[in-house]
């Protein structure tokens, strides 16, 4: 056999240093907060083959001929979720080693050499035949619209995707009802067929790109602006093939999850949301989403804006949450292994003390559902959102200004809102999230802040907006006397030196953590490293 494929990945496999952090971190070295054993996989099946530093080393060894592919190596390969959890962890180069990536670019060579598992040929010939994984009839796809005209031309594409389309159809009646309610002009593809996704996780990618060859033609021919889909997976293939591949052709479509788009139609004031009974909700990021497309705080926005409702944070959530157990083919080839590991996810909702378990996937809800037994109740974002959609709409809001009289949480977007020279040397669109907690001990369990809100660095100084930024380079999270201490600062010298004081002899009252969510090279590349430097928490070169 060759590999052709995973030899372009060859560099990396020489790259990793074995240090383990992939799959037995239990911290991260740019912050005190815990990110708790990032493989979903490797923490159920419990042997070293299963995370990344053992995928590492049994692919280096296939490279080196000493180990054959046979069915047995079949099964091992296809365990994976490419989840990408260990690739946010690792630190051996900027952005992590491509575990995910390397393990579909093999599955890419045995699939092209014509090894396969039995039950990817049926998903493959439905998905070419019926044009959905399940190998419904394709005629049946726009059966849970139950009749109902949409219009045939509008700016707007919803793209249903097959979950939604056939087996979780409330998902895509929740998100045509919520777009009528927002007064959308949007429309569905006339002839819809599978994004791919499938396909391209299981190593066809060649039939991958040719099932998305049609739906490029069809969005082309409605001449829209925007496709909108309800799908993690669906978004990925989208933002990742799609709209790298048409953005060099000059296309101008905009990909949206369903969670930014109602985000946006929230601010703008035209839904609005109240529950219909007390919730403690929890959120799933799902890893097509967070992970892969940088969404995290849109559906938590969306939640927190229903109200009546509480939102409480899992043990692990945003870039270092759990996966669900479903994805990269590991819910077709190994149902129980997706199972156990939905039933370790459903541990953490219940461990959260949270009685409403919310994704913002069809597929992850279909797993996290299989795992629950019963114990919570799990479902999709959408579907919450259409049963909790209120007649009177908000005004919009949202740019900070904190008023005389404000508490010292609200005080501090003030300060900084007068003192931009703090983040002068920042590069144009660079974004930081402030949080403040009430104690170290509320940050370490992930309640709810006191406040949040983001700063981004513009043309002519900064720009303050509450709530958190979708992709923020820095989370600063802060306690209370902290920022007494802070706003009191006359410049921003005094700023920097309190600043690092906080940050390296933190006290039980005041402290600073913060979390890096891109590499210490890019930042210091973006101009972080000077405030850095001033504040004593980067040394000198
Ligand atoms: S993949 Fe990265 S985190 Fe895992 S062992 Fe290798 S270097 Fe360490
Ligand atoms: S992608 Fe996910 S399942 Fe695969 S090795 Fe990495 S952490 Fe484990």
């Amino acid at each position: 056999m060759t590999y052709p494929s995973l030899r372009e990945y060859v560099n990396q496999l020489e790259k990793c240093a074995k240090c383990g952090d992939c799959a037995y971190s239990v911290k991260l070295t740019t912050s005190r907060k815990p990110i708790s054993l990032p493989c979903a996989i490797r923490n159920v099946l419990g042997f070293e083959a299963y995370d990344a530093r053992g995928r590492i080393i049994v692919m280096k060894k296939l490279l080196e001929g000493e180990i054959n592919v046979d069915r047995k190596f079949l099964d091992w390969l296809y365990t994976c979720t490419t989840c990408a959890n260990c690739k946010e962890t690792c630190l051996a180069v900027p952005g992590g080693l491509d575990t995910p990536s390397m393990v579909e670019a093999l599955r890419k060579d045995v699939v092209n050499q014509g090894l396969t598992i039995e039950k990817h040929l049926s998903i493959r010939d439905a998905t070419i035949d019926e044009h959905n994984p399940y190998g419904e009839p394709h005629s049946e796809r726009r059966s849970f619209l139950k009749g109902e005209e949409i219009p045939k031309q509008a700016k707007t594409i919803y793209f249903v995707g097959c979950t939604p389309s056939y087996r979780q159809q409330s998902v895509a009646e929740s998100t045509v009802r919520l777009l009528r309610n927002a007064d959308e002009d949007f429309t569905l593809l006339k002839d819809e067929w599978c994004c791919g996704s499938v396909l391209l996780r299981l190593g066809y990618e060649d039939l991958g790109r040719e099932v998305m060859k049609h739906n490029i033609d069809e969005i082309e021919s409605t001449g829209a602006e925007t496709l909108v889909t309800s799908c993690a997976g669906c978004y990925r293939t989208f933002k990742d093939i799609y709209q790298k591949m048409k953005v060099e052709e000059g296309s101008n479509l905009k990909v949206l999850h369903i969670t930014e788009l109602l985000d946006q139609l929230a601010e703008k004031g035209r839904i609005g949301f109240s529950a219909k009974k007390q919730a403690r909700i929890t959120y799933h990021d799902p890893c097509h989403l967070g992970r892969h497309g940088g969404i995290y705080e849109s559906p938590r926005r969306l939640i927190e804006k229903v109200k009546g409702v509480e939102l409480v944070e899992m043990k692990t959530n945003r870039s270092y949450a759990h996966c669900c157990g479903a994805g990269g083919g590991v819910k077709s080839t190994n149902p129980d292994l997706a199972n156990k590991v939905a039933k370790e996810r459903i541990g953490e909702a219940l461990e959260a003390k949270s009685n409403l378990l919310l994704t913002a996937c069809p597929f992850c809800k279909t797993n996290l559902t299989d795992g629950s037994s019963g114990l919570i109740k799990v479902a999709d974002i959408v579907e919450y959102l259409a049963e909790s959609m209120s007649a009177v709409k908000p005004e919009a809001e949202t740019v900070v200004r904190a008023g005389v009289g404000a508490t010292i949480e609200d005080e501090f977007p003030r300060y900084l809102e007068s003192h931009p020279e703090i983040f002068v040397d920042l590069v144009m669109d660079s974004m930081l999230d402030f949080a403040t907690f009430n104690s170290w001990n509320s940050f370490d369990k992930g309640e709810k802040p006191l406040n949040v809100f983001n700063v981004r660095r513009t043309q002519n100084g900064i720009e303050i907006r509450t709530g958190r930024a979708e992709r923020a380079d820095v989370a600063l999270n802060f306690s209370p006397d902290t920022i007494k201490d802070l706003v009191a600062s006359g410049d921003r010298d005094e700023y920097a030196k309190k600043f690092g004081r906080f940050y390296n002899e933190p006290t039980e009252t005041k402290w600073i953590d913060f979390i890096l969510n891109k590499s210490t090279k890019t930042l210091i590349r973006m101009g972080y490293g000077k405030f850095a430097r001033e504040a004593g928490i980067l040394e000198e070169e």
